[in-house]
């Protein structure tokens, strides 16, 4: 792993425009668990990297009086998941925080470098001169792709491994990107883009572009939420597929939520049109939340290794509803 220089800016201004200097590869470490494989896999080339460490204005959970929640980039997975407002209130963000990784990487791990995570495609972390790397070629499609995308894929087939976006745009987060000496704010939905948009990143973020906030607005009172996540180990891995979900029900009819999928697209997968079905939806009547769950995966277009998750789609549906009430 070489480079330049490390450095510790004292403001987000510095920190920004150390970031955007065309004419070198720097890249910003929060917590440095995937940053630093990255870099010592040769995966990703640096001239220098800067650390946030010094900016502790980027490491609070507030809770406003408005109900609001406004976490901070550099706030800790493990503090998400101690702390107690979220556990009784978001438990679909508090579950989703508890089943990442290791509680030595949610120590260190935060949450803006865990929405900012590259993709974990064997040949992207490997030896392969790949499309997203810049080659011409996605070797997944004809290979080895069990772990690849079913929803959105092409023209390269990742999947997006955070568990906290999926839980965070099931509550209707916003994430604020500062950029150019100026904060704007964005819904998180709208922060990752898709292959077919570019398939040489994951993000809306630019060279310069810094993660500050997350924004989780009100919540209902009777707000229910969940969130479960398959994986092919019983110890710490990566999603195979998981769902999100953050209901409101009356009686036992669902009038307000949403449902975001992990681990089977590019980006969290938010279906439009399922979610707008989920309204109205009885969970006691097991008919129709059978061919809700038919339907909601109907666009599934699996490659050779990963029709499976099709499958589990449909099952972590009919299990989440099974639980929630
Ligand atoms: C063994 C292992 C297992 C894991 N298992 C899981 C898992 O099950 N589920 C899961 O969700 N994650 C998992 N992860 C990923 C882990 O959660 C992330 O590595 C961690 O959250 C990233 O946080 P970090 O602060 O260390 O990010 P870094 O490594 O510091 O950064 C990651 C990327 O985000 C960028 N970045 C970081 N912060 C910002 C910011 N504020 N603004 C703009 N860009 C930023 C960095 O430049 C870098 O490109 C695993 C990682 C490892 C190594
Ligand atoms: S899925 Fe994407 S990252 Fe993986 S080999 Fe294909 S182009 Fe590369």
């Amino acid at each position: 792993m070489k480079f330049k220089s490390y450095v510790y800016p004292l403001s987000l201004s510095a920190a920004s425009a150390f970031l955007a200097n065309k004419n070198e590869l720097n890249f910003l470490n929060a917590g440095g668990t995937d940053l630093l494989g990255l870099l010592k896999e040769d995966i990703i080339k640096a001239d220098n990297i800067l650390n946030l460490k010094y900016l502790k204005d980027l490491k609070y959970i507030n809770q406003e009086p408005s109900g609001e929640l406004n976490i901070g980039a550099l706030t800790s997975i493990s503090e998400i998941i101690n702390n107690v407002f979220i556990k009784k209130n978001y438990n679909v963000l508090h579950q989703a925080a508890s089943q990442i990784a290791s509680p030595q990487l949610r120590n260190i791990g935060t949450v803006g470098g865990n929405l900012c995570q590259r993709p974990r495609c064997n040949y992207f972390r490997g030896d392969f001169n790949c499309l997203r790397k810049g080659g011409d070629t996605c070797f997944a499609f004809d290979g080895f792709n069990k772990y690849h995308c079913i929803m959105n894929g092409g023209p390269c087939f990742i999947v997006n491994p955070s568990d906290l976006a999926p839980a965070l745009i099931s509550l209707g987060a916003f994430v604020s990107v500062f950029s150019n000496g100026r904060e704007k704010e964005i819904p998180l939905q709208d922060f990752y883009i898709l292959p077919s948009a570019n398939y040489l990143k994951e993000t809306i973020l630019e060279k310069g572009d810094i993660v500050t906030k997350i924004r989780i607005p009100a919540q209902p009172r009777d707000l229910k939420s969940n969130y479960i996540k398959i994986k092919e180990r019983e110890t710490w891995d990566f999603a195979l597929v998981s769902l999100a979900a953050s209901l409101v029900l009356d009686g036992k009819k669902i009038t307000k939520g949403s449902l975001v999928f992990g681990g089977v697209a590019p980006a969290p997968y938010f279906s439009v049109k399922g979610n707008k079905d989920l309204i109205g939806l009885d969970l006691k009547n097991n008919k129709a939340i059978e061919s809700f769950a038919e339907a909601f995966v109907k666009d599934a277009n699996p490659l050779s290794m990963n029709g499976y998750k099709a499958i589990m789609m449909k099952n972590i549906i009919i299990k989440l509803f099974s639980e929630i009430i």
